[in-house]
């Protein structure tokens, strides 16, 4: 019944306060059993209570009451330990972090209560967990806390069943706990009496600061002017990349975004994630916080001291991005802090609580009307994603190259770890390491059966693999990245063993089986095998990876098939010649190294396709950020109307294979510029070529007699494209299948990398 043990305080609180006696026993199968005695009108009162109040983490499948004749059997309400041995013995429960709760905001700011503006306030059901345990079971001594011994105060309540803060392992106050301190760049203490108090007014003067949180560090600066978020964007080395926000609460969210029920839900749970929303009409926050963008990323404050904060500041809403240096993971040290942020941060705000897990904020947006997670991490983990089967083996996952997290298989159960980042460099590898290794501590794996990783062999991820398995003596299995994209979707939606899918797999690029990078991808298949039955049409990347920094030489590469040199060299000064660093002497040598056909990978990828329609359209000549020139173009295409341009898609087949072309929606794209306003062509490009994908997937699944279409990659953030998608599936009485669990993007990979290996697949 209820899925924490911290429920099981809960219950006894609610019980003895109604002065019934009985017990509750934890059953240790993830059941609880309460026998109470009482009133009458007390009971109803309590099932009240326990329906309506309980803890936001406990959740409930289900509830049966029965009532009995009074017998007069107990004179005591207790809590019973459960004798029976826990059915699931080597996997405990382990809490994510919890947004501060409500009783916990009103004691904060309570002028009479102990912990008035006490920034680490926290209590049995709210606080941080997962970025605080170095070890299991979760008890204060396994946790970070252990620094701060309980004063007796504190003590009393953590000893008293009665109290809210009953064996509370996160419970501290202002005599015993953390402290939070406002330094310069040097680390000298500028204030240690109100330090929250003065970092507002730093804010609200245009400050630069870096606050170190509950699992990592966050650089901060207001939002109401440009000057400040663009010497960030400066400091940072972020030209473009848009920087999440936090406001004070959700009214203050409506005054500048849009709020749907299903994001307003997402953004005040208590697992508080950052939440992609569409700018309102009435927008007036600076626009180098997302520029380009139709969408702004704003979350609500977490932490006692998130809210302290909004106190102090006279700012609507503040910068909250990660404090790193550019591709390195997060500052969690006071000491990394002030070291690797000194040219970024004015001032420092700090304390003496240690993180034992980095953990960036979980980033999500709501796509078609279902939460799509592009970051899972924060509130999220560690919670396992849940099985249809259970594994003989155990696995490990290293994952692939970009936003990566790693994951641990055991039984019923997936394991992700926190979200890592692009594992290119030693730190963020050392990172990713030590996480799969806390992870396996956490569910007490000493060392697993066999590992997968990701088939390409030059990525870090890939070569971790190998030498971890050659330490353990176990096998290494590569498992192709479209192909663990479409197993994430499968298990996450518990797709029978004997069912086959048709999943479309449309992203950036992932390694192919036959050595070339693949990326707009039609597989049938299942758990353990596939079939790649379609892909978008292969088109050259002159420049190899320059192509994907700068789409106007995929324009190029697409472009040269059907136009003559003169002709292509002409429309690319024409529209595109801001994408040639060099401008004309840089286009002449790729126009060179396109008929002399060196160095021209070919690529199937739906991400290029896209970054090409963006340059050709002059949204984006310079990708700074993943998926950059695809996301302005669909910001574009919002505005749009995808009927008043003329955009077609042609299906061509190639032996049993299905081969999209895009070579014409390149062309009828150039044409309908010089016609159709730029925002309608982007939308009618988009929908062709989500429709070429969804005719191709609807045929091979007549074919076949299957009833299932999914669509994952990262190109299934793209609202048009997915509900363009959507709607083709359903026309055809099939049904369809999309991310809620896992990303739909390369944050998930890990998971279908490890449930593919653990059915077999080799
Ligand atoms: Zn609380
Ligand atoms: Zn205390
Ligand atoms: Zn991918």
């Amino acid at each position: 019944m209820f899925k924490e043990l911290v429920s099981v305080p809960f219950v006894y609180r609610i019980a003895v306060k109604r002065a019934l006696t009985g017990y509750v026993l934890n059953q240790g199968d993830g059941s609880v059993k309460i026998v109470v005695e009482g009133e009458k009108k007390n009971i109803d009162d309590f099932l009240e209570v326990l329906k309506n109040d309980k803890p936001p983490i406990s959740k409930y499948t289900s509830i049966n009451v029965k009532f009995m004749n009074y017998r007069g059997e107990f004179s005591t309400f207790k809590i019973k330990k459960s004798k029976k041995k826990t059915k699931k013995s080597g996997i405990s429960y382990i809490p994510p972090d919890i947004a501060i709760c409500k009783e916990c905001l009103h004691e904060l700011f309570d002028p009479n209560d102990r912990r008035y503006l006490y920034p680490f306030i926290a209590c049995s059901i709210c606080g941080p967990r997962f970025t605080i345990i170095f070890d299991l079971p979760y008890d204060r001594d396994k946790t970070t806390m252990v620094d701060f011994p309980l004063c007796p105060e504190c003590a009393r309540e953590y000893e008293d069943p009665l109290d809210r803060r009953f064996h509370a392992q996160v419970i501290a106050c202002p005599v015993c706990g953390p402290k939070m301190v406002l330094c310069d760049k040097n680390g000298e203490v500028i204030d240690d009496e109100e330090p929250l108090k003065t970092a507002g007014k730093l804010i609200d003067e245009g400050y630069i600061l870096a606050i170190r949180g509950i699992g990592g560090t966050h650089i901060a600066t207001k939002t109401t002017e440009d000057d400040p978020v663009l010497t960030l964007r400066e400091r940072r080395r972020r030209p473009w990349q848009p920087f999440a926000i936090m406001a004070p609460d959700i009214n203050v969210v409506r005054s500048f975004a849009e709020v749907s029920k299903v994001e307003e839900e997402l953004l005040t749970s208590f697992r508080r994630p950052i939440v992609a929303l569409k700018k309102s009409d009435e927008y007036y926050l600076s626009e180098w916080i997302s520029p380009g963008l139709h969408t702004i990323g704003v979350m609500l404050p977490y932490s006692g001291f998130h809210y302290m904060l909004f106190r102090y500041t006279k700012e609507p809403a503040v910068i909250m991005t990660s404090g790193n240096l550019p591709r390195e993971p997060m500052a969690i040290t006071n000491e990394d802090a002030l070291k690797r942020l000194r040219n970024i941060a004015d001032y420092f705000l700090l304390h003496n609580r240690r993180i034992y897990q980095r953990c960036d904020d979980s980033v999500i947006r709501v796509v078609d009307g279902l939460p799509k997670f592009l970051r899972r991490s924060r509130g999220y983990v560690p919670e396992p994603i849940i099985l249809p089967f259970k594994s003989s083996v155990v696995v490990l996952g290293t994952g692939p190259e970009l936003r990566v997290t790693g994951a641990v298989l055991l039984e019923d159960r997936c394991f992700l770890t926190q979200h890592i980042g692009d594992v290119e460099i030693l730190e963020t590898l050392e990172f990713l390491k030590e996480s799969l290794f806390h992870m396996m501590k956490l569910t007490r794996v000493k060392k697993p059966d066999i590992i997968a990783c990701d088939l390409h062999p030059l990525f870090l991820t890939t070569r971790l693999a190998k030498e971890l398995a050659e330490q353990w003596n176990i096998d290494v299995v590569k498992v192709q990245h479209h192909f663990a994209h479409m197993v994430k979707l499968l298990v996450e939606h518990k797709i029978p063993l004997d069912e086959n899918i048709v999943c479309i797999v449309a992203d950036g690029v992932g390694y192919g089986l036959d050595g070339k990078p693949w990326g707009g991808e039609i597989f049938v298949g299942s758990y353990n095998w596939f079939e790649r039955r379609g892909h978008l049409e292969p088109q050259p990347m002159p420049g190899g990876d320059l192509a994907a920094k700068y789409p106007a030489r995929m324009v190029a590469g697409i472009l040269s098939k059907v136009l003559s040199m003169e002709e292509l060299r002409e429309i690319l000064l024409d529209k595109c010649i801001k994408g040639f660093k060099k401008g004309e002497i840089e286009l002449n040598i790729v126009l060179s190294q396109i008929s002399k056909k060196i160095n021209l990978t070919e690529t199937t990828s739906a991400g290029r396709v896209l970054d090409a329609i963006s340059a050709l359209l002059g949204i984006c000549f310079e990708r700074t950020y993943e998926g950059e020139p695809a996301m302005r173009l669909e910001s574009i295409a919002t505005l749009g109307d995808p009927s008043k341009a003329k955009v077609t898609v042609s299906i061509e087949q190639d032996g049993g294979t299905y081969v999209i072309n895009t070579t014409n929606i390149l062309l009828d794209v150039l044409e309908e510029s010089k016609k159709a306003r730029r925002e309608h062509v982007a939308a009618a490009a988009q929908e062709a070529l989500a429709k070429g994908l969804v005719s191709a997937a609807i045929n091979i699944a007549m074919e076949e007699g299957i009833k299932i279409i999914g669509f994952s990659g990262g190109v299934a953030y793209n609202e048009a494209i997915t509900k363009t998608i959507r709607k083709e599936v359903e026309k055809y009485k099939l049904k369809f299948i999309s991310h809620r669990l896992l990303p739909p993007g390369d944050g998930g990979i890990s998971a279908g990398q490890t449930v593919a290996t653990a059915m077999g697949y080799r």
